[in-house]
């Protein structure tokens, strides 16, 4: 999880060193991430992922998986594979089996009647409006419900009832009796239970009453003897309703030899990124309404679309590094995120050459049918990556955009007249334009000069060096190019929505590439494709039809 040795410091390891000298919790420190399996995890997940998996194993504690399942109706099986399969590439191992709220549903029901003997929670049966109503807001004091004061053994009773599936959807809810004056919203006597008539993708369809994420988290926690329990700053005011839950469950599960810790809850700051959203909600629209090709589409800030996109996890863990833990909100510029990748690519990724717009080039003193190897480097700063052969034949494919008719000094490519290296091989020349019928340029016809591999050609300076396929010998293959998915800079403030912000040209398709032979076209191969950025073999990739990802360009293009 920690690829470097220096950790930075934050707000939540001074606390565990507190606690530790202070000889709390015994000496353990146990994390867990919760995800709800209501969609993939994106790249704000990777920040809780790298803080609760790395604050585990500096610390020599343990940190779980725990699937916030309490949502039937929005949650699947898909979603749990995918997460698992997320955290694992992250690099978070958990302790144990997976775990999921739904596990302690038993226990969580138990917790639930506990309360109501206690006097502490009552089922409300008017309707969801009437609550709602009653709530009041900032401004207004909320009014007791009229069935506040419903006795322990009549709410027992009904909470048994809803239970056997006795009422529909939305007609009794189980509520903590605590004060409907409370300034805290999440105070005004909030529901713990709800009736659900629907499959539960773990349970099935044994429970039709569900416990609301606010009673379900506190007590999950409890049971697995979570220590920290960290989540993101939208959760402080939700801190006094989990104290409050232990608070008064703390006896009766320690009674039942429940509670191996007594957690505590610290919020930080989410990850934001600029032109971007991290929202699952959003994310999950965006997959719905066919905006991109799925959650796993590299244009997604989801950590499948930033792995199919060709980001390496070391590199979102450094880039989570670089963010940091605070309490103080704000945005990340995505500029930082590709950073990391570069960063991390420039070192580890082998180089080669990709044509992503061919254009021929025929050089007539080239032997027909002659085949000449070069040799070239895999990286300019790494010999132990070793070389590979290029074979240079008659006619090769340049860039289009590495070709004009008339240019003046500063473009260091071929110009007609003109000469140019092509990379590892020889200096050429372009002498002749072929065009077709509407007057485009199809084909350039030159020579090259047999004495000028690995030499400059005395008296003369060619204009720069540009990268080059051989024409028969190399492969066709696609490439996609991404662009930012949104155009603004804070989609979730767009005009007419985020949906607005949509960039209609963030995908470009190369259709008609050509690559170099001799390299690896498989799922996930990265390379530099020299001059055009780093890109990364799709997951579709195959021999018969390679397809490349654009990761990111060579420097920051916005
Ligand atoms: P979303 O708003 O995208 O649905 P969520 O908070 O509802 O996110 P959960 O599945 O509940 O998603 O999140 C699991 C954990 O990840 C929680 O502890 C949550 O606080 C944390 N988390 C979610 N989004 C971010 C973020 N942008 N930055 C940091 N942590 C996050
Ligand atoms: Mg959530």
């Amino acid at each position: 999880m920690t690829d470097s040795i220096e950790v930075p410091t934050n707000f939540i390891r001074q606390i565990i060193d507190r606690d530790l000298a202070e000889g709390k919790n015994e000496g353990k420190v146990v994390t867990r991430f919760p995800p709800e399996p209501n969609g993939y995890l994106h790249i704000g997940h990777a920040k809780s992922i790298c803080l609760n998996f790395g604050l585990a194993e500096s610390y020599q504690g343990l940190c779980h998986l725990r699937f916030d399942d309490t949502n039937p109706e929005k949650e699947s099986e898909e979603y749990v594979r995918s997460i698992m399969e997320d955290v694992q590439w992250l690099g978070g191992q958990w302790d144990g089996e997976v775990r999921y709220a739904s596990d302690y549903f038993d226990i969580l029901y138990d917790c639930a009647l506990e309360l109501v003997r206690q006097g502490l929670a009552y089922v409300d049966t008017q309707s969801a409006e009437q609550i709602a109503e009653q709530r009041g807001d900032f401004k207004r004091p909320g009014q007791n419900s009229p069935h506040r004061e419903r006795s322990a053994e009549d709410s027992l009773a009904l909470m048994e009832r809803m239970r056997a599936g006795e009422f529909d959807d939305g007609a009794a809810v189980l509520r903590a009796r605590i004060d409907m004056q409370s300034p805290n919203m999440n105070m005004r006597d909030p529901v713990l239970y709800r009736i659900r008539k629907v499959t539960h993708h773990q349970t099935g369809d044994r429970w039709c009453v569900y416990p609301m994420y606010d009673f379900t988290h506190p007590i999950s926690d409890a049971l697995e003897g979570i220590t920290h329990s960290l989540c993101t700053l939208e959760f402080e005011d939700h801190r006094p309703l989990y104290d409050w839950t232990l608070d008064h469950l703390e006896g009766y599960l320690r009674g039942r030899d429940l509670l191996p810790a007594r957690p505590r809850q610290y919020e930080f700051a989410r990850l934001n990124l600029n032109a971007s959203v991290t929202s699952k909600r959003k994310l999950k629209q965006l997959v719905d309404e066919r905006h991109v090709e799925g959650w796993d589409d590299p244009r997604m800030p989801t950590i499948s679309g930033l792995r199919r996109r060709g980001y390496t996890a070391a590199s979102i863990r450094r880039f989570c590094d670089m963010v940091g833990v605070s309490r103080a909100g704000s945005i990340v510029d995505m500029g930082m995120l590709e950073a990391a990748i570069r960063d991390d690519l420039n070192t580890n990724a082998p180089r080669a050459m990709c044509v992503l717009r061919p254009l021929k080039l025929v050089l007539r003193n080239w032997p027909e049918g002659h085949v000449e190897q070069l040799v070239a480097p895999n990286h300019p700063q790494d010999e132990s990556m070793g070389t590979r052969s290029i074979p240079m034949e008659r006619e090769v494919f340049i860039d289009r955009e590495d070709f004009l008719e008339e240019a003046n000094k500063k473009f260091k490519r071929l110009v007609l007249g003109d000469e140019v290296r092509l990379r590892y091989g020889y200096v050429v020349k372009a002498e002749e334009i072929v065009r077709d019928a509407d007057g485009e340029i199809i084909e350039i016809i030159g020579s090259y000069d047999p004495d000028t591999l690995g030499k400059n050609p005395e008296g003369r300076k060619p204009r720069g060096v540009i990268h080059w396929v051989p024409a028969t010998l190399s492969r066709a293959c696609s490439v996609r190019l991404y662009d930012r998915l949104f155009t603004e800079e804070n989609p979730d403030k767009a005009e007419g929505g985020f949906l607005a912000a949509i960039n209609p040209a963030s995908l470009t398709l190369c259709a008609e590439a050509r690559v170099e032979p001799n390299i690896s076209v498989a799922p996930e191969s990265r390379f530099q494709f020299e001059r055009e950025g780093y890109f990364c073999a799709d997951p579709d990739s195959t021999d018969a039809a390679p397809l490349f990802n654009r990761t990111v360009g060579l420097r920051e293009s916005f």
